[in-house]
Order: C-alpha cells, then structure tokens, then sequence
C-alpha cells in the first residue's frame, strides 16, 4: 500500500453522480462555502449551475499542466464521500487504485489494515461484518 499520488481515477469516476452529500455538509457549506452551493441541487452535487443538470466532471477537479497529476480546488472543503475514499481493497481493485501494490493483492486482510491506517487522518476503520 502507498500513498495516494493524485492520478485522478477516484475524481474521475465518481463525480459525475457517484457521490453524496448529507444534510447537515450541505448546511455547513450553506453557511462557511456558499459558492459550493452553486453546483448543489436538490440534495445532487456536482450539479450545472444555471442548467441543473448533472455534470460529467467534477467543477473543483484540476489537472497539472502537462502532468496526470489531479489536484482538488476545495480539498479542507470536501464532501465526506471523497475524504473516505478509499474505504476497501475491492473498490481500489474496481477502480485501478494506484494506492494498491501488488503485494496487497494478495495479502488483502493485511492491505486492508494498512489501508485503514493510512487513512486514518481522514475516515474511521473498515468495520467487519
Ligand atoms: S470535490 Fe475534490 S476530491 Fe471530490 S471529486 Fe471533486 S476534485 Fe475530487
Ligand atoms: S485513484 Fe487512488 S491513487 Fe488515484 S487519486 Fe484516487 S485515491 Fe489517489
């Protein structure tokens, strides 16, 4: 397991749709980041501002020039969905994770640990069952 290097796949997959906010992160953008709410729809990110619909990419998400390195425009600021990820071995698998070493394939319980650990600064552990 290493650490995250930015490539971008997580931003890339997820926000066009696969994320979620609650209630009480809208409400606390509402009051501290009111230009978040531009891109909040009916409970929806990441929304067109004058449109309403769904965007296919992530407003927030920068690319450096001339590098695959992917950077977040509100990172202290984002949705709890994206300060989680990765949360298992078997989504970082699905996604191509660049976090997942070979290694980890095979030792998932241990990767999982190690994962857990890594992230520990950003989600609680994994919890069994
Ligand atoms: S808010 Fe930031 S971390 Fe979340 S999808 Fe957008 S760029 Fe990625
Ligand atoms: S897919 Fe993995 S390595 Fe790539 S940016 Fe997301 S967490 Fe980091």
């Amino acid at each position: 397991m290493q650490e995250c290097n930015s490539c971008g796949k997580c931003c890339t997959k997820y926000s066009d749709g696969g994320l979620s906010v609650t209630e009480d992160e809208i409400a606390i953008w509402e009051i501290f980041n009111p230009e978040l709410m531009d891109y909040v729809k009916d409970g929806k990110i990441w929304m067109h501002p004058q449109k309403g619909n769904q965007l296919t990419l992530c407003p927030w998400l920068r690319k450096a020039p001339n590098k695959n390195i992917y950077t977040c425009d509100i990172y202290e600021d984002r949705p709890d969905d994206c300060k989680f990820y990765p949360v298992t071995i078997q989504q970082m698998k699905d996604d191509e994770c660049e976090m997942l070493q070979s290694a980890d394939l095979a030792q998932p319980i241990k990767a999982q640990i190690a994962l857990d650990r890594l992230m520990s600064d950003s989600r609680p552990p994994l919890k069994k069952g």
